[in-house]
């Protein structure tokens, strides 16, 4: 692939584009490992995902988060990596919010991205600057090392398993249930393992963590049980 940037010297070849693996959890308990992650990656990723505006679809909805306590260098704490991309967190007095068994609720605006419209105006952008976009199975590595492109970025996710004789790497499957959209639904919410998250194509509701599945089937028996998690938290909802 040739990005066609000023200032490139060659070609850069990019293989695979972008699910959680195994390791995600330790990088976020390593503190050296958190302070890359926010140094190297969030702080660059913000700047550059905020002005992408209209024609990505990126918003920023409000998100009601509840738990039964809070790590405050946790994802949504108020020490988080994240805190900088967390605008107008506040936690809310009982008064203020409806959920059951929630002894800390907290509020604050997070992105939404779209996947299918963000992904396809990606694709998009990446042509009109210039590169070409090739779809191919890398066998093995040797493939890698015959390309003529002398710089390479690796993204091949769970791939990389099999491509590199990677054993630690272990895929953790999530899956999401989707309902129909429903505009009027503008907020998002979230307690303990669960969350509900507003799309134009869909309503998504989450999450499931399965550890060593490898499985692409949608499993419906971790459907019914998110379905029926949701209902019940919906339902315990008390008058605030
Ligand atoms: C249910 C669920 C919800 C999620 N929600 C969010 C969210 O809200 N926000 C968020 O930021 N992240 C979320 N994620 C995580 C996000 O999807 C991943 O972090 C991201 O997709 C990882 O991208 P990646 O490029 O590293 O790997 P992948 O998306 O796995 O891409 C790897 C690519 O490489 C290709 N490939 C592999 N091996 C080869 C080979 N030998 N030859 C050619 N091609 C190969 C694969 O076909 C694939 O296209 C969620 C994940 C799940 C499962």
């Amino acid at each position: 692939m040739d990005l066609g940037l000023p200032g490139r010297t060659g070609p850069v070849a990019v293989l695979g584009c972008g699910a959680w693996d195994s390791r995600l959890p330790d990088y976020r308990k390593s503190p050296a490992r958190r302070s890359q992650f926010t140094r190297k990656i969030c702080r660059r990723t913000r700047p550059r995902t905020l002005p992408a505006g209209n024609g990505f679809h990126i918003t920023f909805r409000n998100m009601t988060n509840g738990r039964r306590s809070w790590d405050e260098q946790g994802s949504f704490g108020k020490e988080s990596a994240l805190r900088a991309m967390l605008p107008e967190l506040r936690d809310l007095s009982p008064r203020e919010h409806p959920f059951p068994n929630s002894a800390f609720v907290r509020q604050f605006d997070t992105m939404i991205v779209e996947p299918p419209t963000y992904l396809s105006a990606l694709l998009d952008g990446i042509r009109i600057a210039g590169a070409t976009i090739r779809v191919v199975e890398i066998r093995d590595r040797g493939v890698i090392q015959n390309l003529p492109e002398k710089l390479v970025f690796n993204c091949s996710g769970l791939g990389a398993k099999a491509l590199f004789a990677d054993e630690e790497l272990t895929p953790v499957k999530g899956q999401l249930t989707i309902l129909l959209p429903q505009p009027e639904v503008q907020y998002s919410v979230g307690q303990g393992d669960i969350y509900m998250l507003p799309r134009t194509d869909g309503i998504l509701l989450g999450g499931t963590h399965e550890m060593g599945v490898w499985t692409l089937d949608p499993n419906l028996d971790k459907k019914q049980e998110i379905l029926a998690q949701h209902k019940a938290f919906f339902d315990g909802f008390k008058n605030c």
